[in-house]
């Protein structure tokens, strides 16, 4: 653990989002938990940190709620510090604007700032009574006070809030990086003894260079910056020397890793580089760009042992036209050549894909065009959504013409053609033998299950009798008995055997 004169509080991240804030989330959760912070519910901690979504509407609500309820809480609680950071984050201009609606917040914090919040708390948190805090319900239900807040003495990226009645012990103090101080890349700081789940995250590529017109992404992320193959090697074998034995390598566009490093190194050369770590057992990686995947890249890749046979290549959606206002970067003829290649080339891989249906003009032709072109390809799995605007975005200024009981019948046709191709491509596995890496236990519904997914990224499911010495981790050969669209179950075999 890390030595610190910072006081031990209680911690709370709320996570929403993408794969990318989880893995966020994970590393925000490691430096508190080195710095000897207790993970605890939201109305217990000293430390609540927001990691927001804007990629949809919805989760960017959410935290707006939460935010409105931290307010009234902030009142009462004097040893409450609130943190915000994702998506929701983006240039200053937007900091300014969420930090004059919500002067309450204390941080607004970029992820490759994340290496100075022990530095944030040394200065900004005093308990108020040892490490204890106030016994004040978080939901209540009090309005506001009518006062107007102090503006408050600001940097650029770190806010500080006074709070109303005055009583806060914490200084307001601004943080500045000091000179010389890493912020521009991701934080390393994983520490030793925090415990690594058997599947981890591994950010490799931050940002998006791409411009698609819907995306918020690139204006809140930033533009890619890889990470260098020497420092993701040693978080790799940090978190596999703490319990992780998958690693899914994240990314926008995953394949544009390395375009940015000296040298240039690919995708494949850091797999090649990650398979040598002993222990590891099996890498993943998302999300594929077709435009930046090569068939050397994909050749590689498909002759890599612990490399699983998955990749999520979105196409958004099926007509030129629509792709063309969408901006994203290829025409459909290409697309369904990368997606030959990729079957050519790796006959074993699955594919899975994301769809938004109801963009901003789509004709009924645009949308039976995609759905044309999803029975042609026929995905494993299909993420679907339905089109919501995005303030910032080049979309937003134009007209978001189709109505929502429009954008929701052309979900649901999407959702039922693919639970219709998704069972016919799995129903053959009935009577396989599948290499399941065990998750966690699952006791829904009264049942006692193990959890997991085999090599091509498919759920299984199967009974976790008490004689059987398994847990998360191990890799497991089950025989299918039964397939629906959505998952697999079946049963542990003794042979052959794959640990
Ligand atoms: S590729 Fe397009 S959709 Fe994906 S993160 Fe970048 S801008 Fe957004």
């Amino acid at each position: 653990m890390t030595t610190t004169n910072i006081p031990r509080g209680k911690y709370h991240i709320w996570t929403v989002g993408c794969q990318m804030n989880q893995a966020d989330s994970q590393r925000i959760q490691a430096i508190l938990e080195d710095l000897g912070w207790e993970e605890t519910g939201m109305d217990q901690a000293n430390l609540v940190v927001l990691n927001t979504c804007s990629v949809r509407q919805a989760p960017e609500e959410k935290a707006h709620n939460l935010l409105a309820q931290l307010k009234r809480v902030k009142e009462k609680r004097d040893d409450l510090l609130v943190a915000l950071m994702g998506c929701m984050i983006g240039k200053q201009k937007t900091i300014d604007e969420l930090s004059k609606r919500y002067p309450h917040i204390d941080l607004f914090m970029k992820v490759e700032q994340a290496d100075i919040l022990p530095r944030f708390l040394e200065e900004r948190w005093t308990p108020i009574s040892g490490a204890g805090c106030l016994d004040i319900e978080f939901m209540d239900n009090e309005q506001p006070a009518a006062t107007p807040v102090a503006p408050a003495q600001i940097t650029p990226t770190f806010a500080t809030s006074f709070n109303r009645t005055g009583k806060r012990t914490v200084l307001p103090m601004a943080i500045v990086p000091k000179p010389g101080e890493r912020v521009a890349h991701y934080p390393t700081n994983i520490p030793p003894q925090a415990h690594a789940k058997p599947t981890a995250w591994l950010p490799i590529v931050l940002g998006c260079n791409k411009v698609c017109t819907y995306c918020i992404v690139p204006y809140r992320r930033g533009r890619e910056r890889s990470r260098p193959i020497d420092e993701l090697m040693v978080e790799a074998r940090t978190l596999v020397d703490k319990g992780a034995k998958e690693l899914t390598l994240l990314g926008q566009t995953i394949e544009a890793y390395g375009l940015d490093l000296p040298g240039q190194p690919n995708l494949a050369d850091l797999m090649e580089s990650l398979s040598e770590i002993e222990g590891l057992k099996r890498i993943r990686f998302m999300t594929s760009y077709p435009r930046h995947m090569t068939d050397d890249m994909i050749r590689r890749m498909a002759a890599m042992p612990k490399v699983c046979e998955h990749l999520n290549i979105p196409v958004q959606a099926g007509h030129n036209d629509t792709l063309k206002r969408m901006k994203r970067g290829y025409t459909i003829e290409e697309y369904c050549e990368r997606i030959d290649r990729v079957r050519e080339l790796w006959p074993k891989a699955s594919l899975s894909t994301d769809i938004i249906v109801g963009f901003c003009g789509e004709t009924e032709e645009e949308f039976q065009t995609t759905l044309d072109m999803l029975a042609k390809i026929r995905f494993d799995v299909v993420h679907v959504a339905a089109y919501s605007v995005r303030p910032g975005t080049v979309a937003a200024r134009w007209e978001d013409d189709i109505p929502l009981a429009e954008k929701k019948r052309r979900l649901h046709a999407v959702e039922e053609q693919q639970a219709r191709i998704a069972l016919e491509i799995n129903q053959p596995l009935v009577g396989s033998i599948e290499e399941v890496m065990v998750e966690e236990i699952n006791t829904s519904r009264g049942l006692q299950q193990w959890k997991g997914r085999n090599r091509t990224n498919k759920l299984v499911f199967f009974p976790a009798p008490d004689d059987r010495d398994i847990k998360p981790g191990d890799l497991v050969n089950v025989r299918i008995e039964r397939a629906t669209a959505w998952s697999l179950q079946g049963c542990a075999v003794a042979e052959p055997s794959f640990t």
